[in-house]
């Protein structure tokens, strides 16, 4: 989910293009190389790995330093059906500080929906540029990572520590997901919850502020 309801600027298409930028950091075009979430961590940083996770190539690979996302959600939104190509997008969200990433900062590629440019203009989505993996969403604070790249995902210690707490955009949805979760018109926490069924707005729900993830 990457709407920009801010009236960001809109690219010209004339920026100096960023994708697969090469291996150099010295040009003013490379400088992303060099903060978070892409910053590269020189060796005696102390980066205490709880995760990693791989794009489906193994190009692009990185670290993660947190053991839960501080919130975890499937998006339904017609956008994110379309760019995964798949019914929902599963989004676990971590602070850019949390990823490390050990290989590929060349071979990311972005893709920015609002202005459907390539240049890297937050929020976008970050792919790998070779197999075309969705790595994460990048927004202005914060990334929303894919957790299905991640090893051991599938193991009972990683299906608790990236279950989700709700579902957004649920009115959008092609499937139907009857798991009791709260499930909201628009971006959770912040828009009318909606039934699981028939997805019609919960009369008087009061968009609840969840605070303890
Ligand atoms: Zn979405
Ligand atoms: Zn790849």
């Amino acid at each position: 989910m990457t709407e920009d309801k801010d009236g960001n600027k809109q690219s010209t298409g004339n920026e100096p293009h960023q994708y697969q930028a090469g291996s150099s950091t010295e040009r003013k075009e490379d400088e992303w190389k060099l903060r978070a979430p892409y910053r590269i961590h020189d060796k005696a940083e102390n980066f205490d790995v709880k995760w990693r996770g791989k794009c489906h190539c193994g190009a692009v690979q990185y670290e993660l330093s947190r053991e839960k996302p501080l919130a975890s959600k499937y998006c339904h939104c017609t956008t994110c059906q379309r760019m995964h190509g798949a019914p929902f997008q599963w989004a676990a969200i971590f602070h850019k500080e949390d990823i490390n990433f050990t290989k590929g900062h060349h071979d990311l590629g972005w893709y920015d929906p609002t202005a459907k440019s390539q240049t890297h203009h937050l929020p976008c989505k970050v792919q790998c540029a070779y197999c075309r993996s969705p790595i994460m969403d990048e927004g202005r604070n914060m990334i929303l990572l894919f957790p299905t790249l991640i090893e051991g995902i599938n193991t009972p210690e990683g299906r608790k520590a990236f279950e989700v707490q709700s579902h957004m955009f649920y009115p959008q949805r092609v499937v139907d997901i009857k798991d009791g979760k709260p499930k909201f018109k628009g971006l959770a926490d912040e828009s009318p919850l909606v039934d699981e069924e028939t997805g019609e707005e919960i009369p008087e729900s009061e968009p609840k502020k969840d605070k303890d993830s």
